[in-house]
């Protein structure tokens, strides 16, 4: 019998990571779709008709980490896939301040990250078996103004997820995807007035979840021997 991919999905209770966990499992994949919002998950695996599990996780808690993939191994056997997706973006300027929205992106969108690469590597290692799937942005190839911090962050995911393609074992297969603008309630963090003014222009070439999905399905779906190493996608309207 061939055993099911099982991928640990962050961040998806909406957007591009509920766009993720609904392809994947439509590919075959068992997803444990991960998120702080309960109810939005159980809501999806309602829709995924028991395709895709509901995991409540904050990805900045560090032991709440590595306890899932624990949960996810001892249930499903293994781990396969992590999609690193989670993310936060309060855009704004540096002098407007707001300090706590800094914390809370390099919160999420970097040690976020890392408290999953730190959880499913030893897993991997044990399987000699793997493939992280970081989620990062084009604010990680390019600068904006009021985006200083969190493109700071998406640098950083993708100098990480890089480092560990130059570190990985011959069988660890690493994916950096990096979208433009696509429609999600990413925007809905924006407290700061100017940079919500400017979001609401910037968003209205979006392009759908589903694309980046398709995306990911195909790093994850190529042979064990091929790394799709980085995808950069974005709309045709987009400069
Ligand atoms: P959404 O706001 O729709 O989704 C963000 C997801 O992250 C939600 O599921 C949210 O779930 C989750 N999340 C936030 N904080 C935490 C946390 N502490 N622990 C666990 N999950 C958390 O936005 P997108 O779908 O657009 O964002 C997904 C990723 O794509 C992000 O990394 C973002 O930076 C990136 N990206 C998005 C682009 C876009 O234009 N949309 C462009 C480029 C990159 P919950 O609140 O339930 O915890």
């Amino acid at each position: 019998m061939t055993q099911s991919t099982v991928a640990l999905v962050t961040g998806a209770s909406s957007g591009i990571g509920r766009a993720i966990a609904l392809r994947l499992a439509a590919d075959g994949t068992t997803v444990i779709a991960a998120a702080r919002r309960a109810d939005r998950l159980r809501a999806l695996a309602a829709e995924a008709d028991g395709t895709i599990e509901p995991y409540e996780l904050d990805v900045t808690d560090r032991a709440a980490v590595a306890s899932a993939v624990d949960d996810i191994v001892a249930r499903h056997g293994r781990l396969d896939v992590l999609v690193a997706n989670a993310g936060v973006m309060p855009l704004s300027r540096l002098d407007a301040g707001l300090v706590d929205e800094w914390d809370r992106m390099i919160d999420v969108n970097i040690r976020g990250l890392l408290h999953g690469i730190a959880a499913a590597l030893p897993q991997f290692g044990r399987q000699e078996r793997g493939h992280v799937v970081t989620v990062a942005s084009i604010g990680a190839h390019e600068v904006t103004a009021t985006a200083a911090v969190y493109c700071g962050t998406k640098y950083a995911a993708w100098a990480i997820t890089e480092g560990l393609r130059q570190e990985s074992p011959p069988w660890l297969r690493v994916t950096t995807i990096s979208p433009g603008v696509v429609e999600s309630e990413l925007a809905d963090t924006i407290t700061d007035p100017v940079a919500r003014t400017a979001m609401a222009e910037y968003r209205r070439n979006a392009i759908s979840p589903g694309a980046v999905a398709d995306a990911v399905a195909y790093a994850v779906g190529t042979d064990a021997d091929v790394d799709v190493s980085e995808i950069v996608i974005r709309p045709t309207r987009q400069r």
